[in-house]
This record gives structure tokens, C-alpha cells and sequence, in this order.
């Protein structure tokens, strides 16, 4: 730059940077801001102890209704998942001991009621999916848009939190999705801004060689998550598990790290490789971005002051449709979000309204995205974020989590068809 420093050219300057001009700092300061925020979500999420015991009680009594009894198939599922996943990280010694023993067996078997022949001959494959999951749970990517109505109520820096706060609920969900392949969403696009699943960035960074066959997420069902859902949901190891949990979340990038502009000069995938790499140069090298155009599950955000298409405002806080678009209304309403830039929530709305957790209504709106229907079970005992009405106290319950790892291509289709929008908590109720 030649021209004068002036105050005027400095501001003409930023203007046309582009969003991937950002300082390798800024970006790093925001990650580490994400990781903060996101440690305390997960604590505020999960369910107290009483609610995770109505779930168990009413999953024995299997006095379910009829969109929820699926749950009762995935729960054997997600048990089995995790058995054969444990056998993998056993020594090939206690293997053969198992193996071995058919009472212990049949008592394993009988929990999944299958029989132990069944039982021994998944552990020895090492095959546990039996229902073919939704084509959504192994996207490779995502393109995601903002549409803010909310003028200067929501600034740039309010849009970038809001962009982290989705990112925040994908991950949430891409964690808990027992059935999404390993590479699900291993790149991220929201408004131009790239997020990598931290594995993929991790390995185009430090790997010595970037080529197709060498990717390390095969695109399989992710045994990894499988096993950190079966410990978060009480079916206790038999011994310690060698490896700790990951929670797999997504890292900004600056597209001009130059430690990651070396994925440019990686080859093209042959037949039945990944793709992901070209997917990665499409946005950081400017090339093809076909592939991720053509497959990428779509998503777009719509922040409104005034009603959704569910109907009135003073009804309806959210609205999913089955286009992808999601409406969050602010009218008359004030949320908290996600902070990156701080450690204070995020509080974005008008006047001096209640505040809601935004954060709850973007798990919601973004679990049905990914397939999940509403509850409509027990509102008052499991304050589970997928009912139909927002609560205070929302917190993540197995349901979801049995739901999802047993979503088929026609669950998934009615995703947004049944039960309407988000519902606002009556007066006095959902603030406990
Ligand atoms: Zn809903």
C-alpha cells in the first residue's frame, strides 16, 4: 500500500478485505475461544442423573410411542457398536479368552437378544452396523448461509459469532451421530469461511505426504463416536479404554496458512478414493469446487424480526422445512449465544426482553436438520431439546442419540414434517 495512511484509505482497506484475509491470530484467538465455549455446552447439555433414569425406565417399560419405539432397536444397535468396537482395543489374547467362553458370551448376546453365534461372528468381523443409515450421514461437506433481518441488532462480529454458534451445534450433533461416517462434514462452509473437521486439518498439515489413498477417515461409520456415546450413556468399559475421548470438533482456518496451502499441489482422487482434499482445494486454492457443490448438505439460517413460517411469534420461536432453511424469530425475544471474541455469552435481540438460550434453539432446529423428529413424550420429565417446546433447562437425552443411530433415508425425508415449528414455553413454565 502506497497511498497515505489516512483514516479514510485504512477504512476503504478493511472493507475490501476478504473474509479469508484474516490474521492467522484472529483465527487462532477465535478457536481457542470456541474450545472455551464449547467445554461449558457440554456441561450445560447434559441431562441431570433423574433425567437420564426416566429415559432408562421408559426404554424397559417399552411403553414408547410409535416414532420413538425405533429407539428400542437402536439401543441394541448402539450396545452391540460398542461391544464390537471394545473388542478391537482388546489384546489378541483376551479376545481368544472371550471367544472362549460361552457363557459370557450368551449373557452379552442375550442384552442384544441375538444369539452368541450371532454375537461372536460380528465381533469377529468386526461389523456391527446392520440398518444402512441415511445418504445425509456421510456428506463429506456442508454450505451453509446466514440471512440476517436483524440489521444493526446483529453486527459483523455478532454474524461471526452466530456463524461459531452453528458450528457449535453440528459438532454437538456430528459427536452423538453414531451412524455418520467417519470423513461426515469434514468441511464446513459458512458464508465463505471454512471450518475443517480438526482431524482433516491436523493431516493436511502435518502429514508428509498429501495424496487420496493416504486420507485417514475411510468414510466409515465412525466406530470412534461410538465408543464415546457408549461411555457418556453408562454402559461402562470392563476395563480402562487405552485411547481418551475426542470430541472431534471443527477449526476455523485461514485459507492463506501457508501450512495449508501445500493441500494445492495434491493429486486428484482416483476411482473410489476420498475426495475431500479437492473439496479442500475448491475453497482454499480457488479451483473445482464441483464436488462440493453438488453433494454438500445445504443449510441456510434465517434470523427474523418478525413471525416464521410456523406461524406467530408470540407462538413460535423456530422453524425447520424440509428446503433446509431454518428461522429463528426475534421479535420481542432476546437470546444468548455463543461468545468467540469473549467470555461472556453472547446476548443479541431488542429492548430488554427475557433472554432465551439461542444455543438451545439452534441444537433443536440443527437436530432436525440432521433427521431427528420432535419427542412429543413426557415434556415434564425429560426436558429433552428435541421436544416441541422450548425449556430453559433443555438438555441432550439418549433418545436423540438412539434416534439417530438408527435414521434411515425415510426418517430422515420427514425430518420437518411432523409437528411444526418450535413452541415458546407457556408463562411460568420451562424456567426451573
Ligand atoms: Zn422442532
Amino acid at each position: 500500500m502506497t497511498k497515505p495512511r489516512t483514516s479514510i484509505w485504512r477504512y476503504v482497506c478493511l472493507a475490501l478485505l476478504p473474509a479469508s484475509g484474516l490474521a492467522l491470530a484472529d483465527v487462532a484467538a477465535e478457536n481457542r475461544g470456541a474450545q472455551r465455549y464449547m467445554a461449558q455446552l457440554e456441561q450445560r447439555f447434559k441431562c441431570p442423573e433423574a433425567v437420564f433414569r426416566k429415559v432408562q425406565q421408559a426404554l424397559d417399560a417399552k411403553d414408547l410411542p410409535v416414532h420413538l419405539q425405533a429407539s428400542q432397536a437402536a439401543r441394541r444397535q448402539t450396545k452391540l457398536v460398542f461391544y464390537v468396537e471394545y473388542f478391537k482395543q482388546m489384546p489378541k489374547m483376551n479376545q481368544q479368552m472371550l471367544l472362549a467362553q460361552p457363557e459370557a458370551l450368551q449373557q452379552m448376546a442375550a442384552e442384544m437378544g441375538m444369539s452368541a453365534a450371532q454375537l461372536k461372528a460380528a465381533l469377529t468381523s468386526g461389523v456391527a452396523a446392520v440398518a444402512k443409515p441415511a445418504q445425509f450421514m456421510s456428506r463429506r461437506s456442508a454450505e451453509i448461509s446466514l440471512k440476517s433481518d436483524l440489521g444493526p441488532l446483529c453486527d459483523a462480529q455478532c454474524l461471526d459469532n452466530l456463524r461459531w454458534s452453528l458450528i457449535m451445534a453440528l459438532t454437538g450433533w456430528k459427536t452423538a451421530c453414531l451412524s455418520c461416517s467417519d470423513d461426515f462434514l469434514s468441511l464446513v462452509v459458512i458464508d465463505g469461511r471454512l471450518w475443517l473437521d480438526q482431524r482433516v486439518g491436523k493431516w493436511l498439515r502435518q502429514a508428509p505426504v498429501l495424496s487420496p489413498e493416504l486420507f485417514p477417515l475411510k468414510g466409515e461409520a465412525n466406530a470412534t463416536r461410538a465408543r464415546v456415546s457408549a461411555q457418556a450413556h453408562g454402559m461402562a468399559a470392563p476395563e480402562p479404554l487405552s485411547k481418551p475421548m475426542e470430541a472431534v470438533p471443527f477449526e476455523l482456518v485461514d485459507m492463506g496458512d501457508p501450512t495449508l496451502r501445500r493441500v494445492c499441489t495434491a493429486p486428484k482422487p482416483a476411482a473410489g478414493q476420498t475426495d475431500v482434499l479437492q473439496r479442500v482445494q475448491g475453497m482454499v486454492c480457488g479451483t473445482d469446487r464441483s464436488a462440493h457443490l453438488a453433494t454438500a448438505a445445504r443449510m441456510q439460517l434465517q434470523l427474523k424480526n418478525g413471525p416464521t413460517s410456523c406461524g406467530a411469534s408470540e407462538a413460535f420461536l423456530g422453524c425447520g422445512q424440509p428446503d433446509n432453511t431454518i428461522e429463528i424469530t426475534f421479535d420481542k425475544t432476546r437470546y444468548s449465544f455463543a461468545n468467540v471474541f469473549g467470555t461472556k455469552d453472547m446476548v443479541v435481540g431488542p429492548g430488554d426482553s427475557p433472554v432465551l438460550s439461542g444455543m438451545a434453539v439452534l441444537f433443536h432446529e440443527v437436530g432436525h436438520w440432521f433427521g431427528l423428529p420432535h419427542l412429543g413424550y413426557k415434556l415434564d420429565e425429560i426436558p429433552d431439546m428435541m421436544q416441541d417446546t422450548y425449556l430453559d433447562n433443555a438438555c441432550a437425552s439418549e433418545l436423540n442419540l438412539l434416534l439417530m443411530s438408527n435414521m434411515s433415508d425415510e426418517a430422515h425425508a420427514q425430518r420437518f414434517r411432523t409437528g411444526g415449528g418450535y413452541k415458546r414455553a407457556k408463562q411460568g413454565t420451562g424456567r426451573q
